[in-house]
């Protein structure tokens, strides 16, 4: 392309709410093959709220969701805020926090009102030993609602199993149509369980999912994706994506997201949404066919 073509296109680009910071993104971008998306923030809105809290025998809601938002109230996980106010709108006050930690990829843990409490995704409660048989039917029907299961322990023993649902933007299915029409694959990528990806995957017909990644599992996802397809756009929006907007062919950040997301991209999408995605392919098919 030449250096005139890049400038129209990035100008075009800048009109449809698609920021080029590098022009070389603008040349890649029409031959991607696959483009692989975070799902919380970046499908969803990233604003989940409690929608469900089902009990082990023995334990009570308040005290449950009390001690759980004590602990989740030093987390900046989105999940953390919709358990915290969840507590807030029942009135529920929160006992003492000490020795909070948060278990990278897994959950957080602290001990509140004096009992130790973890929460978080089941592999942290295998890895602690615990047996989550008993609220294991419920995390699957919960999961297949699209809605993201966590368990609580509190003491030693599973409490309860926590639901957050996180709704999927309204663009996101006609984006995907999109790109589909562009002859693009698109993945999911997420540090999600496998049943609730699934589900959101399919009701936004996403062709394949990489679920349950620790958060450095999002690079070696798009290298063996990008071995398995060739040319690859990766598009996120949090702290944790930007070393895999980095090892895209292309990365590209939402613009509601991340300043750390952003920093990492070679393309910004103002909109904060998904379909600044298909916009930027086109026009780098538009911009880059014109001058042959
Ligand atoms: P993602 O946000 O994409 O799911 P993370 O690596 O941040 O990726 O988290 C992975 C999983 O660990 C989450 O899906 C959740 O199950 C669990 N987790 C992380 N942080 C928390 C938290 N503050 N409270 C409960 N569970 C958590
Ligand atoms: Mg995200």
């Amino acid at each position: 392309a030449t250096p005139t073509s890049i400038m129209v296109g990035t100008g075009r680009g800048a009109e449809l709410g698609v920021l080029f910071r590098k022009g070389e993104a603008l040349q890649l971008l029409k031959d991607a093959s696959v483009v692989a998306v975070d799902k919380t923030g970046t499908l969803t809105e990233g604003r989940p709220v409690l929608a469900d809290l089902e009990l082990a025998e023995g334990f009570e809601r308040s005290s449950v969701l009390g001690r759980v938002a004590a602990v989740e109230s030093r987390s900046e996980h989105p999940i953390a805020r919709a358990i915290v106010d969840a507590a807030g709108q029942e009135g529920i006050s929160l006992p003492e926090l000490t020795d909070f930690e948060s278990v990278t990829g897994m959950g957080v843990r602290a001990s509140a009102g004096g009992v130790p409490v973890q929460v978080g995704a089941d592999r942290y409660m295998r890895e602690l030993g615990m047996d989550v048989s008993v609220l294991a039917d419920a995390a699957e029907r919960l999961g297949k609602e699209g809605k993201s299961p966590l368990y609580a322990a509190i003491d030693g023993r599973l409490a309860a199993i926590i639901a957050v649902a996180d709704p999927i933007k309204p663009t996101t299915p006609a984006a995907i149509a999109a790109l589909h029409e562009l002859g693009l694959k698109v993945v999911m990528i997420t540090g999600d369980n496998q049943v609730t990806a699934r589900a959101i995957a399919a009701r936004v017909n996403i062709d394949d999912v990489v679920a349950e990644v620790m958060p450095e599992g999002k690079v070696d996802a798009v290298r063996r994706l990008k071995a398995e397809h060739g040319r690859l756009a990766f598009v996120g929006d949090g702290i944790n994506d930007a070393p895999a907007l980095a090892e895209a062919d292309v990365g590209l950040a939402i613009g509601t997201g991340t300043d750390v997301a952003m920093e990492a991209a070679d393309v910004v999408l103002m909109s904060g949404d998904l379909l600044g995605v298909p916009n930027a392919i086109a026009l780098s098919k538009a911009t880059i066919s014109n001058i042959r």
